[in-house]
């Protein structure tokens, strides 16, 4: 079976380059790369006007599998990242029961098999039951196919378990996926200490209660010598820290995700639990700085935190409503709205932090634009302009704060393997 894309602005996120060039994808990896090639193929597609990019990896998706499938399942999860151009997914271990032993490793891995072709890479528990006390059995979940290790939805209290755990991982290879914001400082608190929680007469989530774990698990990578990665990083201060840190050569990264750049708390005011996320929105200023830190690399990864909840769970008040938004079907047109046709970022760099940077945190086989590399490619329509309508959402979640936003850039073919498993109709 051969596949030709023809006529595509190519974008190659590790070398900078966008060229105008022709693919021929043959038994599922890229076997041509070049200006101009001979139509001749079992299927063509002519991406005029396209950009052909590798398939987007996101490394931070909750799927909600085993357990809470009310919510998403791994099917529906897989269907709505090949809608966002998502090929390659890594997703959290905070399940029903709990991803904490190779069994349910391999459950995951299994049950995604049966999807429609996008790549769901487990991330294990790094304590068991999410408990923070006691830590798992890191070699075997690698074994069994986890990419990494994370408490993510919980802060790790203990630092001694934290250290401990690094220094596991650090042995096996594997990085370790931080979920910052001190508990004592956070719980049962709905939103970002500020102007609004002051509105709301609400106590808040301050930004320190991030900062300080961010730099606690910065100086634990330090002395341990892990891998470190920050995730959904959502103030100034926290990028401020990182870019720090990075420059004294600690093997620390971090991403952050599409409603830190775009929104900030004020959107409480009017969305109310649509708008209830961990960590919280912030403010003008932390978005700015999310964007310096985007721009300046300090942030290598845009991740979505795809977090699927109920109409019914997001339908209770803002303080007892579940916290977290769904981003697979919208992350690549907000990005592209608000950090290319802003002119913040060239396509390139945006590009390398949806595909490359995360596979390389988690050590995956994708994320390039080579030959001989698996054909897993998004082809998206930069300059298209749609409304997003959660009613066409794939997902079983409708819960996003974006839904009736004009948007720029869309999905038009998602490829895995040199299967075209999603076309815009
Ligand atoms: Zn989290």
């Amino acid at each position: 079976m051969k596949l030709l894309i023809q006529n595509g602005r190519v974008v190659h996120p590790v070398t900078n380059a966008v060229l105008l060039q022709d693919l021929l994808i043959e038994d599922g990896k890229i076997s041509l790369l070049e200006r101009k090639l001979p139509p001749e193929a079992d299927q063509i597609i002519d991406a005029s006007g396209m950009v052909v990019c590798p398939g987007l990896v996101d490394m931070h998706v909750h799927l909600r599998d085993p357990g809470l499938t009310y919510k998403e399942d791994i099917l529906t999860g897989c269907a709505a990242a090949a809608r966002g151009g998502v090929t390659s997914m890594a997703c959290m271990a905070n399940t029903d029961p709990t991803v904490d032993s190779p069994e349910l490793v391999s459950y995951v891995k299994n049950r995604a098999l049966e999807g429609c072709g996008v790549q769901v890479y487990p991330i294990a528990a790094l304590s068991k039951g999410l408990r923070g006390e006691e830590p798992t059995d890191a070699e075997a979940l690698k074994k069994a196919g986890a990419v990494a290790l994370s408490d993510d939805g919980n802060n790790v209290d203990n630092a001694n378990l934290m250290r401990d755990v690094l220094i596991r991982a650090s042995r096996l290879g594997i990085p370790v996926l931080c979920h910052c914001e001190d508990t004592t400082m956070v719980a049962g608190r709905a939103v970002n200490e500020g102007s609004v929680s002051r509105q709301l007469w609400l106590e808040g989530r301050p930004a320190i209660a991030e900062e300080l774990v961010v730099m606690r698990d910065a100086m634990l990578a330090e002395e341990t010598g892990a891998h470190v990665h920050i995730c959904h990083v959502s103030t100034a201060k926290s990028v401020e820290i990182i870019r720090r840190m990075k420059k004294k050569g600690i093997a620390i990264t971090c991403e952050t995700c599409p409603q830190y750049f775009t929104l900030t708390e004020d959107e409480v005011l009017t969305q109310g639990a649509m708008a209830r996320v961990n960590p919280p929105l912030r403010t003008a200023q932390d978005v700015k700085g999310i964007i310096a830190g985007l721009k300046d690399g300090t942030i290598d990864v845009i991740a979505t935190d795809h977090a699927p909840h109920s109409a019914e769970e997001k339908a209770r008040p803002l303080t007892r409503a579940p916290s977290g938004m769904i981003g697979l079907e919208t992350s690549l047109a907000i990005t592209l709205t608000q950090l290319y046709h802003t002119k913040k970022m060239e396509l390139p760099a945006i590009i390398r932090r949806m595909t490359t940077n995360p596979s390389d945190i988690l050590h995956l086989p994708k994320g390039r634009m080579s030959l001989g590399v698996d054909a897993d490619l998004t082809i998206f329509d930069p300059d298209e302009e749609w409304v997003i309508d959660p009613e066409q959402f794939a997902s079983k979640a409708r819960n996003t704060p974006f839904a009736g936003h004009k948007v720029k850039g869309r999905v038009k073919y998602t490829i895995v393997g040199g299967r075209i498993i999603y076309q815009d109709a």
